[in-house]
């Protein structure tokens, strides 16, 4: 028998190689006599360092291709490499592992373990990850990965002491615990106003300017802005996909808000 991980871990080439190879990926659901096909026949590359966000209708098949990419599920047909590593192949067990190493997965409703403190949440995936950390060195990772997101005074604060985005912080802090290769969101600011979602995508760009490969699910065009590439789906293919050409820089738009802000606290007094 062959060793699939050692065999699967060796880059191809040499030339730049993507992160994410999707090669003619369907998945079908068991569901009545036909079955549901909620992706059809998808071909797609996603490279180290970028930031894609995925559009599309519901039902469109969005939340399916984003379970395959953080290998939560297997294809129907089809092959999915991640990192070099065809997905299809992975036991169970297998899946875990590559999940735990590659991948950061941050919802739109946040998922923090409500009675525990931010520093903890953060700690958490530490704990199941192979590389063996000590609790001092998880605890000092955590502090700077909630840094990292702005909330360096917040570790000790639990969850119901925390603003919507501030926990939707604390969740990407979390993702970004084992240092993943890719950070997946599912409609991130899906429960947030548009002022709070600038905030988080602040985050988000500041996190691909430091190479963070990024792949985000959304419905609103102006969050798409702030990605670098929309890929636009319909009826489980893709109908578009191109780069951002009026792209959204967060801080701008956080300082616009801050000056209407002002404004509106100006015409009170
Ligand atoms: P989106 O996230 O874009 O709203 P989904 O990926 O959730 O779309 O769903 C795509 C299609 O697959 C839809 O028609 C949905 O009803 C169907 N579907 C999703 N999950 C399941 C499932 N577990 N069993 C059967 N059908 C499903
Ligand atoms: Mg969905």
């Amino acid at each position: 028998m062959t060793d699939r991980r050692a065999h699967g871990c060796t880059p191809q080439n040499n030339f730049v190689s993507s992160l994410i190879k999707l090669e003619h990926v369907s998945r079908t659901y068991a569901l009545g006599r036909a079955g549901v096909q909620a992706l059809r026949d998808i071909s797609l590359q996603i490279a180290s360092g970028e930031f894609v966000a995925i559009l599309g209708a519901s039902g469109s098949g969005k939340s399916t291709l984003m379970n395959l990419l953080g290998c939560l599920d297997r294809p129907t047909m089809g092959h999915y490499f991640l990192d070099g590593v065809d997905v299809a192949d992975l036991d169970h067990d297998e899946l875990a592992d590559i999940r735990n190493a590659k991948i950061g997965f941050v919802f739109q409703s946040f998922n923090l373990l409500s009675r525990t403190s931010a520093l903890q949440n953060v700690e958490l995936p530490m704990l199941y990850s192979s590389t063996r950390l000590s609790g001092r060195a998880r605890r000092k990772r955590a502090r700077e990965t909630l840094e990292l997101v702005g909330l360096a005074g917040r570790a000790d604060h639990h969850p119901n002491q925390l603003s919507g985005g501030e926990q939707q912080r604390v969740a990407i802090a979390r993702a970004m615990a084992n240092q993943p290769a890719v950070l997946l969101a599912d409609e991130p600011t899906g429960n947030l106003d548009s002022r709070i979602s600038a905030e988080i995508m602040t985050v988000f760009q500041s996190l691909n300017e430091r190479g963070i490969t990024i792949v985000m699910v959304t419905h609103e065009l102006d969050i798409a802005r702030y990605a670098k590439r929309n890929i636009v789906m319909r009826d489980g293919l893709v109908l578009k996909d191109t780069p951002v050409t009026d792209r959204l820089d967060s801080n701008e738009e956080l300082r616009r808000w801050k000056e209407t802000e002002a404004q509106s606290a100006m015409a009170l007094t």
